[in-house]
């Protein structure tokens, strides 16, 4: 499989009130868990776009500096802590203008779709180099996403109110209506000599506290563009119930409480060579998404639901996008088809010559995040 875009900047944002409270619980005081800027901003920091790869690409375990509590000086070594996080991405799906900020309530309509996301992290390493910067090496070496978008028009069914927030925000992150999505979302941990995998998370992406249209709004606000091929992650996706945390670190507590997978005796604070993390499909409406269009691919071939195999759509080979099919280019969901690189345009027609170039392998089965540690 192929990344579906071209990553053009990679931001990590960090937007889930739960996750923030654990991390600031564990690290600081429980007291005053959240950072006094939390609830006015949505906090994020800029990643990096290289290392970000497809679901299935082994990820090396990282070496770097790491700094015992016990010890005077740090120490170059392996993590020891390394975790993943559970994360949805949004995929920017047009360019903006350099000084000119982007309003929240515009934002959604250049988001072009959703994809899972694993951050990848190596919490020994974030540990020591994280102040005052936040995390640079920690989280470089990798960061998985799925291999199919979905489109932002396949995720209307799932709409829904997100979290009141208070205090107001500032006035350009104020929103009126339903801006989060039910996306139930889930991690199973497999050990490399293990025959099944074990569930070690069950959480929805509807709890998220600021909204993807806060999160671009607020990134623009300075004057930042935006690139179409950009990818803005959500933050570690936690809940409130302990099995709903969305890293090792939180359902871990830090390695404080280690898990008792399914076979009744393996333990685990932080991911062991050869597991394997897998956000598995059964939990989550966007594969229900992904599966209905694509049935609807096969059984109406209509152009704008899919991409046939070995086949472009209609005016998709030239630099225009007729305005009759930009709808249908808006419901195109998922892309399960066979050995074709398609360049098009974006899904509004507006002229972009280097837009998503999507390499897509024959996918054989509904192929899910999964990657080994190793
Ligand atoms: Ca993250």
């Amino acid at each position: 499989m192929h990344l579906p875009i071209n990553v053009t900047g990679y931001t990590d944002f960090y937007s889930s009130k739960e996750h923030a409270t654990n991390v600031g619980s564990m690290f600081r005081d429980p007291a005053n868990a959240l950072l006094p800027n939390w609830l006015h901003l949505p906090v994020g920091y800029n990643g990096r776009a290289s290392s970000v790869v497809v679901s299935g690409t082994d990820i090396r375990r990282p070496m770097g500096q790491v700094k015992l509590p016990s010890a005077e000086h740090p120490m170059f070594s392996a993590c020891a802590k390394l975790d993943f996080e559970l994360e949805t991405a949004f995929i920017v799906g047009a360019n903006t203008a350099l000084g000119e900020p982007v309003s929240v309530n515009h934002a959604e309509d250049i988001i072009f779709g959703m994809v899972l996301l694993n951050d990848w992290s190596a919490r020994d390493i974030q540990q020591w180099e994280y102040v005052p910067l936040g995390p640079f090496n920690a989280k470089t070496f990798a960061t998985s996403i799925s291999p199919w978008v979905v489109t932002m028009e396949a995720l209307e069914p799932f709409r829904v109110p997100g979290p009141a927030q208070d205090p107001q925000p500032l006035p350009y992150l104020r929103q009126v209506g339903d801006h989060s999505f039910d996306i139930s979302l889930a991690v199973d941990l497999q050990p490399a000599d293990s025959d099944r995998p074990t569930t070690i998370c069950n959480t929805n992406y509807r709890a998220m506290y600021w909204s993807m249209a806060q999160q671009l709004a607020h990134h623009t606000v300075s004057g930042c563009n935006l690139c179409v091929g950009d990818l803005m992650a959500s933050g570690t996706i936690s809940g409130i119930a302990p099995d709903s945390f969305g890293s090792l670190l939180e359902l871990s507590w830090n390695g404080q409480r280690p898990l008792t997978l399914i076979d009744g005796h393996t333990k685990r604070s932080f991911l062991e060579d050869g597991d394997l993390v897998d956000l598995p499909r059964n939990s989550n409406p966007l594969f229900d998404v992904f599966e209905a269009d694509y049935a609807a691919v096969l059984r109406d071939n209509r152009p704008g639901m899919g991409i046939p195999c070995g086949q472009q759509l209609a005016g998709l080979d030239d630099n225009t996008v007729p305005d009759a099919q930009c709808g249908a280019i808006r419901n195109l969901v998922a892309f399960p088809f066979a050995a074709i690189v398609v360049s098009y345009q974006h899904f509004t027609g507006t002229r972009n010559d280097d837009l998503f170039t999507f390499g897509i392998r024959h996918i054989p089965h509904l192929c899910i995040e999964s990657n080994h540690a190793v």
